[in-house]
């Protein structure tokens, strides 16, 4: 008994659930810590994973590793990653239901790591034939590509994916993967044209530089040099020493022939990506009457080139903009600050449909044609809850998700714990939780949420600002309890915030958003004319991703909140279908340093992954349920009575060896197929004996 506390003080409990009565944020941290310290980064609450990043490789990540965990219960064995994907996996099988895992954490917490070693974990351990294999490899490689072009180096984390991403495995009624789907949400086109000092662009660019071949870089116009480009030199770190551009260019490389890519299709991709970055060159200056004039014709040149459309239409279109008065169409010239702005609009446009084309692509490949019926584990790697010095519209976007995913979260977990209790006839007592809808709604509601609001002042072109959308939030949802901007503030005499600010009450915490800029990108417009030379391209992934049917299209497009709005609802609507699984990354410290555990940065994260509510939640009302079979089998040596073996119901054996050993009828309740125990304790007690038995 004393060994088993010693034990349990170095290396913590393995099971948040299991910590004494006192659920308090201390203890919890407390135990994270120590496990920390010993390289344990994972720890269950219930069946929630909680991960640290380590910072560091570590060796359990081995095939071996993974045969371990392969078809054995959750408790038997420490908490593993492996665990989680092969629990989704054998319920799968068994009850022939979907499932997804949804991964959250903040950035640099090991989210993308997570969702790989789960990808590799069913690579490895699934049944699979030689046809099979191509799909196996198409799977794993499309991560490569996509992080090519999606991810970036940024403070946080070197690697960092700068957009969400929903994957869906397919397997067909043998557990083999048969197929796959990706969807992706919110691509961070700004990035394409900036970057904050020590970031970078996308990595596609360096990796091409670099490593891309002397006739491909002729063939491209591009010199070797990252410092020769503007959209690549404004974060001051074209080389970082954790990437090896070289390798991952390589793997993009060949990824490209598995997955199908021809070689037009290589060719056209990398000529949209040359383009981007010669637009990136383009620079103006004024003619006489105030007009901007494109100074250097060679970079001109080569995006008519490589995207094949006409020289002197992209240059006018680079320079004007058209106007329809009446039903005549009128080219106004543009000023310098309005021609960079149609330059970078361009280029985002280029890009953040190009990454898109990219993910369709991807789709077919790993579409499986064939009709019979598969199931699905589907991996969501999404951005966690972002709170930075100054918040803009892309945090916004990306909280509103995050109250989104935490709405799912309550639904989800209240719900299956009320409808367990339900089943075994168990009275269930129900907790106070703070329930986040009505964020939610404060953000989407139709006519009356923020979206709603902005988007209508987006529809005021020329008479609306940022400024202008302020105001007519403290109009409309002043009054919110979970809003509040400075005037709101004043009146209140609350914390400042600034004239341009407004504050959200988020269920993680208080996040001020600087409205600045949040109209035009939430327009995100292309001038016309810049559209029509796009949509008469040569190129074909260009053709593609500009088709001239949006041009005859007199409607506006939908704003981007309201796409993000939309694309959240269906994915929610798609996750609700499934069994959940969830793992919560946390990040140990800013420092990309393995070890360091940083109390401050830890506690936060717990607080906004709502991990306290989640253990409240599975301690409220019985901490532990465990089926009567497994009960028996794990602890029969226990009673003498059930030792070596138990003939009769499992259920009629569970009762006497709680007998024996003792557990007082307050402590569990027994359901029809499970026993239910109440504290956390009871179960220690009895795996303490067990254990040291
Ligand atoms: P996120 O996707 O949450 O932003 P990543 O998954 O990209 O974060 O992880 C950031 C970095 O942390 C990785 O590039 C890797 O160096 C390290 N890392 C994350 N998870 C692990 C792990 N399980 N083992 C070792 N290193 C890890
Ligand atoms: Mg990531």
């Amino acid at each position: 008994m004393e060994g088993a506390l010693i034990a349990r003080d170095r290396v913590g409990v393995q099971d948040f659930v299991l910590l004494d009565s006192h659920t308090s944020e201390a203890a919890f941290l407390d135990n994270l810590r120590k496990r920390y310290r010993e390289n344990l980064i994972y720890t269950y609450i219930g069946t929630l994973l909680v991960s640290v990043n380590p910072y560091k490789e570590l060796d359990f990540y081995s095939v071996k590793q993974m045969e371990i965990y392969q078809g054995v219960n959750f408790f038997e064995l420490p908490p593993h990653i492996y665990a989680i994907a092969d629990n989704a996996y054998r319920v799968m099988c068994a009850e022939y239901n979907n499932h997804f895992i949804l991964i959250s954490g903040e950035s640099g917490a090991g989210k993308t790591e997570a969702s790989k070693k789960i990808l590799q974990y069913f690579a490895v351990t699934c049944p699979t034939t030689e046809q099979l294999q191509i799909v196996r490899d198409r799977l794993l490689l499309s991560n490569p590509v996509l992080e090519a072009f999606g991810n970036a180096k940024t403070l946080r984390n070197d690697n960092s994916s700068r957009f969400g991403k929903y994957m869906d495995i397919q397997f067909d009624f043998k557990g083999a993967p048969v197929g796959g789907h990706i969807l992706s949400y919110l691509i961070e086109k700004s990035r394409v044209v900036h970057q904050n000092n020590g970031e970078r662009n996308f990595h596609i660019f360096y990796q091409m530089l670099e490593c891309g071949e002397d006739d491909l870089l002729r063939w491209l116009g591009l010199e070797r040099n990252p410092q020769k480009y503007m959209y690549l030199i404004q974060g001051r770190c074209a080389k970082v020493s954790s990437i090896n551009d070289k390798s991952d260019w390589k793997t993009v490389r060949k990824a490209f022939s598995v997955i199908d890519f021809t070689e037009t299709d290589i060719e056209h991709l990398f000529g949209v990506i040359a383009s981007v970055l010669h637009l990136g060159n383009i620079q103006y200056e004024e003619d006489s009457n105030g007009h901007a004039i494109i100074t250097n014709g060679s970079q001109i040149k080569w995006i008519s080139k490589l995207l094949g459309v006409h020289l002197s239409i992209l240059q006018e279109a680079l320079t004007h903009r058209k106007i329809e008065a009446r039903s005549e169409e009128v080219l106004s010239p543009l000023n310098i600050d309005l021609a960079f702005c149609a330059r970078d609009a361009a280029a985002k446009a280029i890009y953040g449909r190009t990454f898109t084309w990219l993910v369709n692509k991807i789709n077919g490949s790993l579409a499986n044609k064939d009709l019979t019926r598969k199931t699905v584990i589907g991996l969501l790697d999404i951005y966690g809850f972002e709170v930075f010095d100054t918040n803009s519209f892309e945090q916004f976007c990306i909280n509103y998700c995050n109250e989104k995913l935490q709405q799912l979260l309550i639904e989800m977990t209240l719900k299956a714990e009320q409808e367990e209790y339900e089943m075994e006839g168990i009275e269930w007592e129900p907790i106070p939780y703070f329930n986040n809808k009505i964020i939610c709604d404060l953000v989407e509601e139709k006519h009356k949420g923020i979206i709603s609001i902005l988007d209508e002042e987006c529809l005021r072109p020329g008479e609306a600002t940022d400024l202008s959308f302020l105001e007519k939030l403290e109009e409309k949802v002043g009054d919110h309890a979970h809003f509040l901007t400075r005037k709101l503030a004043d009146q209140k005499t609350r914390k400042s915030i600034d004239w341009v600010d407004f504050r959200l009450l988020h269920y993680a915490g208080e996040v001020t958003y600087c409205v600045v800029g949040f109209l035009e990108k939430n327009n995100d417009l292309l001038y016309r004319n810049l559209k029509e030379v796009l949509c008469k391209s040569k190129n074909a992934i260009i053709k593609e991703c500009f088709l001239p049917s949006e041009l005859d299209n007199r409607r506006r497009p939908e704003t981007v909140a309201t796409q993000f709005k939309n694309s959240l609802a269906s994915l929610i609507e798609i996750l609700m279908s499934k069994e959940p699984s969830y793992i919560r990354c946390i990040k140990p410290n800013e420092g990309k340093e393995p070890g360091k555990f940083d109390d401050v940065l830890i506690r936060h994260q717990v607080k906004y992954l709502g991990l306290m509510e989640h253990l409240r939640v599975r301690r409220a009302g019985f901490a532990y349920r465990r089926k009567y079979e497994l009960f028996l089998q794990r602890y029969k040596s226990l009673c003498p009575a059930t030792w070596p073996h138990w003939h009769g119901p499992a259920a009629d054996g569970v009762e006497r060896l709680i007998k024996h050993i003792g557990y007082k009828p307050e402590e569990y309740k027994l359901g029809r197929t499970k026993i239910f125990i109440r504290f956390p304790r009871t179960l220690f007690a009895t795996e303490d004996a067990f254990e040291y038995s």
